[in-house]
């Protein structure tokens, strides 16, 4: 067992922490109160190699391992999340999952260009009627001669305004309930598509957040990513890959919180003592330092399971949910340690705290992971082989 990061994993973290430092945290208050979702970021990750970190080099991407993409997604959401879920979406569950799925020639038009952050990729599987449960959604994809005819709508898409490929989940055959779903790329510019933002949410106001509308939309054959009846199964790879970059972030989140409030213990005095003085203060403290830690360990541990080409839903799961579940703790007591100043934006804490809600929903809510983990415990729960695994790293050339 080694728990060290290799020289290359060291170098990256280094380079992400030194641009949150320089070009995010200077703005990101302005950008969060303004709703401003900065465009410039995703340029900038992708002149730094970052929008394709763990994508083989033949396509366009860095080549490094799948615990290089964590500790991207843990540094940047030491900064925001906006840029995380960016990177969460676009590499995570659209970019891994072309890797993983997609034919050469889906790989060569749409993941190339991806990996090296030239086009934006988006994952679009939500409804308005159809979250946790998938199988309920509406959307249909009928085949007309060489192309499919996509008809519906999708919800809380992020990116949806700023995205150029969306990989979008359709009914082809309803009756057939979740082996009926099929998986589509579809290009913004497309007759019949087109995108609308959600306003007023409470976190991740850096960040764009819409929805996806299909209109007698026309989607050829070789846009289909798997065969008909595959979109379900490959939802939920893409998710593995998703939820592990989630949980990555929110060992991010984590570090931000205790990072901010060591700072604050250290400045704030009450009863004639730095705050961090006090036992209960130091409690919060101590849980946000363990949470760090365990946090970091199951990610990386799910990491490297992918990194060996093994089956990892279940570790993944864990996760995601244990270190989002943690972030959002941290963030409720990084605020309770600033007391009334935590309450304003003078610090940032009250960012993290409304940022940490959405982990908690999206990606799996906490209920779903919960009852997953149960499910895998009591031996009611066991996964299927897929048809296409993520490949290993080191990637064959
Ligand atoms: C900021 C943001 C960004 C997002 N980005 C994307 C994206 O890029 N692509 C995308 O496809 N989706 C995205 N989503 C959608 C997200 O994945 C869904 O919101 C999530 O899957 C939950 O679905 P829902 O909101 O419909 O809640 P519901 O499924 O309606 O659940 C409502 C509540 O009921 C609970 N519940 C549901 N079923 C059960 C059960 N069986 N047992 C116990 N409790 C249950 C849930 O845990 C939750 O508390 C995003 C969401 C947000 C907030």
């Amino acid at each position: 067992m080694d728990f060290s990061l290799s020289q290359e994993q060291l170098a990256v973290r280094e380079v992400v922490r030194k641009f949150v430092d320089e070009e995010i945290l200077p703005h990101i208050r302005e950008w969060d109160e303004k709703h401003h979702f900065e465009p410039r970021i995703l340029q900038r990750l992708a002149e730094l190699g970052l929008m394709g970190v763990c994508i083989p080099e033949k396509y366009g991407g860095a080549g490094m391992d799948y615990n290089t993409l964590a500790i991207v997604c843990d540094e940047l959401e030491r900064g925001d999340i906006a840029f995380r879920t960016a990177v969460s979406v676009h590499t995570g569950l659209n970019s891994l999952t072309l890797l993983q799925w997609g034919t050469e020639e889906q790989k060569q038009k749409y993941l190339v260009p991806q990996a090296r952050g030239e086009k934006i990729g988006a994952f679009g599987l939500t409804e308005p009627n159809a979250g946790s449960d998938v199988a309920a959604m509406r959307t249909t994809a009928v085949r007309d001669g060489d192309s499919y005819i996509l008809n519906g709508s999708k919800i809380w898409i992020s990116l949806a305004d700023v995205a150029d490929h969306f990989l979008v989940f359709a009914y082809t055959d309803r009756a057939k309930k979740h082996h009926g779903i099929t998986a589509f790329i579809v290009e913004r510019g497309w007759e019949g598509f087109s995108t609308r933002s959600i306003k007023g949410k409470l976190g991740i106001r850096a960040g764009n957040t819409g929805e996806l509308f299909f209109d007698h939309v026309r989607v050829p054959v070789e846009n289909r990513v798997g065969e008909e009846g595959e979109g379900f199964r490959i939802a939920m790879s893409a998710l593995d890959n998703g939820r592990f970059t989630v949980a990555a972030g929110a060992c991010g989140c984590i570090a931000a919180c205790l990072e901010a409030s060591v700072k604050y213990c250290h400045e704030r005095e009450t009863f004639g003592q730095p705050i961090g003085k006090h036992q209960l203060v130091q409690q919060m403290i101590a849980k946000m330092a363990a949470n760090l830690e365990s946090s970091r360990l199951l990610v990386y541990r799910a990491g490297w399971l992918k990194n060996q080409g093994l089956p990892n839903t279940r570790e993944t799961s864990l996760a995601k949910w244990v270190a989002c579940d943690a972030a959002w703790e941290a963030a409720s007591d990084a605020v309770q340690i600033h007391g009334a100043y935590g309450y304003s934006n003078e610090y940032p804490v009250e960012r993290y705290l409304r940022n940490a809600k959405a982990p908690v929903i999206y990606e799996g809510t906490r209920e779903i992971h919960t009852i997953l983990q149960a499910e895998y415990a009591l031996g009611y729960r066991r996964d299927k082989p897929l048809s296409r695994r993520l490949p290993a790293w080191p990637f064959e050339e």
